[in-house]
């Protein structure tokens, strides 16, 4: 059965996962009338808690297991946090019950265009970047997805001639079947994520299923400086068009940063779009998510003045490299989004030198050996904590001064011990914040409270 979700709707559906995206397709097909099912394996007094809390009353409900209820069903609509290969899922698809993201619901109830960013890193603050972008360049954009914000719950507030900016995951991208924007950004292929996929290459070919319909109508920018981007963009090109960011490609669409300027050259025009030093946020790689949301915005038909305007306005967003404060002028940044070696990377060398590094927490096995030459030339000092601080002491030693503290509060005063005026600390986790804390947004603002506390105590 094909439901378009504008004019049909099945009648009965199974919603597996009762977090964000999964409670917000509910409330979507409760108010198209279907009869809704959500199962969950949280145990029952939660569920009906979340339930309640979201005012959703007249759904079934089963917890602490997904059972063969969840079949009985037209459709099934996952949450992105719910792996798609569960045993519940594998049976499904041998009935031939159609298996969605809420991705590929939103885009389906959706008149309006779609854009999308997906990647390894970078992928918020570049949808952050499109959306104001779009927004001060003449389109009206609504930013969606990933983020924060299931697209299923903005559907209705997108008319057809604007934009919904689509920050998509991995896990997302399993369970799309007709999911098309009209043009999409993969930022980067990192090594991440290798809980849940069992080799590298399940992740990327998942972060590839973005193009799996496109055509020549369609728009694929891609890094010019990631290898197995270039690789893919040679299969790719006999069937989509491709724009490149991070290098001036000779003869292709390109966006790039050439000094302090933003350049690009795309059908047929080459120009500027805006010098970097006007940028709020700063960074090569935020440069970097500047030419990709630079590029998506002129693929949508926005004004350059507008772009320019649009990006260099926007302040950043909380946990990524944000400013917290300054004490004895030394600056304080909370980089607690930062979760793999990489995000440490890019924060070191957001700064030309004197960083104190705090880093560690639950190890997710990345590769730290990546940012050694980056410790050598831009950190003075690295203090670690959490479960990881013995591999990654390993990893560093002999590099730069080692310290190692107990608690976030301990490491402050590490980090602070031998800065001078000028200087920077640095929190850039580099692991997950799941040892120590609830999620990285508490860990984040753990960190800026207690280094606000030293402010108004000093
Ligand atoms: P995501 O949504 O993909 O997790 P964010 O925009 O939230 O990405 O950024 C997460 C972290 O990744 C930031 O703290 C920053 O240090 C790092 N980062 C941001 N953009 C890039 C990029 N283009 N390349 C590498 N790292 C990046």
């Amino acid at each position: 059965m094909n439901f378009d979700m504008q004019k049909s709707f099945p009648s009965r559906v199974s919603i597996i996962g009762a977090a964000r995206s999964g409670l917000a397709a509910a409330e979507f097909f409760i108010g198209k009338g279907s009869d809704v099912l959500i199962s969950d394996t949280c145990d029952e007094v939660k569920l009906v808690k979340i339930l309640s809390d979201k005012g959703i009353n007249n759904v079934r409900y089963e917890a602490s297991a997904h059972t063969d209820r969840v079949l009985d069903c037209d459709l099934i609509v996952l949450s992105p946090g719910v792996p798609s290969d569960i045993p519940i899922l594998v049976k499904a698809r041998e009935r031939k019950i159609p298996v969605w993201s809420e991705m590929e619901l939103g885009f389906r109830a959706s008149k309006a265009t779609f854009l999308a960013v997906t990647g390894s890193t970078g992928k918020s603050t570049t949808v952050s970047l499109l959306g104001e972008a779009l927004n001060a360049g003449g389109k009206d954009a609504v930013v969606a997805g990933n983020i924060g914000i299931p697209v299923i719950s903005i559907v209705h507030q997108v008319p057809k001639d604007s934009y919904v900016v689509a920050e998509v995951s991995s896990f997302q991208l399993e369970t799309i079947d007709t999911f098309r924007p009209m043009a999409a950004a993969v930022l980067n292929f990192m090594k991440n994520h290798l809980d849940r996929y069992a080799c590298e290459d399940d992740y990327y070919n998942a972060k590839k299923e973005i193009a799996r319909n496109f055509t020549k109508d369609n728009v694929l920018v891609l890094n010019a400086n990631d290898d197995r981007l270039c690789e893919w963009a040679n299969e790719m090109r006999h069937r989509t068009q491709i724009v490149w960011f991070g290098a001036d490609v000779p003869g292709e669409d390109s966006f790039w940063i050439d000094g302090l300027l933003l350049k690009y050259r795309f059908r047929g025009n080459n120009g500027v779009v805006l010098n970097v030093n006007d940028m709020v946020i700063k960074g090569h790689h935020n440069y970097e998510n500047a030419c990709v949301a630079s590029a998506l915005a002129m693929v949508s038909g926005a004004d350059v003045t507008g772009i320019a305007k649009g990006i260099c306005s926007f302040k950043g967003l909380k946990h990524r490299l944000e400013y917290v404060d300054e004490i004895n002028k030394i600056r304080f940044y909370n980089d607690s989004k930062s979760t793999t070696a990489e995000s440490i990377l890019v924060a070191v060398k957001a700064f030309p030198k004197g960083v104190h590094l705090i880093a560690g927490g639950r190890d997710k096995f990345c590769d730290f050996t990546t940012v050694n030459d980056a410790i050598k030339e831009h950190v003075t000092d690295v203090t670690l904590i959490g479960e990881a601080a013995d591999r990654m002491e390993r990893v560093w030693n002999g590099l730069t001064t080692i310290k190692r503290a107990a608690t976030l509060d301990a490491a402050i005063d590490c980090a602070m011990e031998n800065a001078v005026p000028g200087e920077v600390v640095v929190f850039s986790p580099g692991c997950s914040s799941f040892d120590m804390f609830k999620n990285y947004e508490e860990r984040g603002d753990v960190f800026k409270q207690l280094v606000c506390k030293r402010n108004v105590t000093k």
